[in-house]
């Protein structure tokens, strides 16, 4: 069994530390909010009032924090304080280029380094089945593989460093540009009298089929788990998809890639995070009427 530090204690990482401590893993924890600590220490984590004393023991670090600038800062930090040997993984979502700078600088310090970014929400995080999506050299893979494990229904090593927040960024792309697209299909439907069940029926059993209508269909009805039958209680919130947009977007810039769809998509969930940053990001069918 491992002794792993685990920073960042939030609506994902609190589970997930959690299921690292089911599975017999020694879990040191740390995060500034006090509820959050609180809830750990209920899960059988041991927390510490610092990052840099959590990081003191262990063999594997992992950090699920909100944003790039707070990973970087976070490294600096505890990076000089851990000991010898350790392997670093990072599951916060983060640009492609931040994952590789952190890496880098992890290299520098002899350190091996993932970045595993997840998706499967925070459903996925108390089930034990997110998807991890692994950016790294193959020996750093296959050590992180084990700890990843308890935390996961799915781990594809993606590349080298920065291949897993590329490949998530590419999948939400993709996710946002579809799910807009079942929105607009839905109301054009209603508007020539088409049922909402008939079209369901047509397009899951078609070539228009995908996780956005056949899981999250963005009408209550056929399917009743589907946020729009709950007040479009998240699910995947709004906020969450501008961030990844967000990110995405950063991707193509430096990259001079051309990606109309997805820029599109991006400028649409921006202006409806403006106002319903808490609702499920199916809701945007709510725009398109
Ligand atoms: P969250 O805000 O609930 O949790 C982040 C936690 O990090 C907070 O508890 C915060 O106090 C803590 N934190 C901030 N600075 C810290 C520091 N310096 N040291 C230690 N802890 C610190 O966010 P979340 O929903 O758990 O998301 C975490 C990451 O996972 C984000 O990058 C997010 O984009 C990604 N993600 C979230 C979901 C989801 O459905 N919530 C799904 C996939 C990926």
């Amino acid at each position: 069994m491992t002794t792993i530090a685990f920073l960042g204690l939030g609506n994902m990482g609190g589970p997930m530390a959690a299921n690292l401590v089911k599975a017999g893993h020694t879990v040191r924890g740390f995060d500034p909010v006090p509820e959050a600590v609180k809830v750990a220490q209920e899960n059988g984590i041991e927390t510490f009032p610092a990052a840099i004393e959590t990081v003191a023991a262990a063999e594997v670090v992992i950090t699920m924090l909100p944003n790039g600038a707070i990973v970087k800062k976070l490294y600096d930090d505890i990076l000089p304080a851990t000991p010898t040997g350790a392997l670093f993984i990072d599951s916060s979502t983060i640009s492609v280029d931040d994952a590789r700078e952190i890496h880098r600088r992890a290299s520098e310090h002899g350190f091996a380094q993932v970045d595993a970014p997840v998706s499967g929400g925070v459903k996925g995080a108390v089930a034990g089945t997110l998807a991890f999506m692994v950016g790294g050299e193959d020996e750093a893979f296959s050590a992180a593989r084990g700890t990843l494990d308890p935390m996961a229904g799915k781990i594809i090593h993606c590349g080298g460093a920065g291949a897993g927040q590329a490949a998530k960024v590419c999948n939400n792309m993709v996710l946002a540009v579809q799910q807009i697209a079942i929105g607009e299909a839905f109301v054009l439907a209603e508007k020539l009298g088409l049922d909402d069940q008939a079209l369901y029926d047509v397009i899951t059993g078609a070539t228009g089929n995908c996780w956005a209508v056949e899981t999250n269909c963005p009408v209550p009805g056929p399917v009743p788990t589907s946020p729009a039958n709950n007040d479009f209680k998240p699910g995947f919130a709004t906020a969450l998809m501008n961030k990844d947009l967000g990110l995405a977007m950063d991707a193509v810039a430096s990259t001079g890639s051309r990606a109309p769809l997805g820029t599109h998509a991006a400028q649409l969930y921006r202006a409806f995070a403006e106002q319903h940053s808490d609702l499920d990001f199916s809701a945007i069918i709510t725009s398109l009427h």
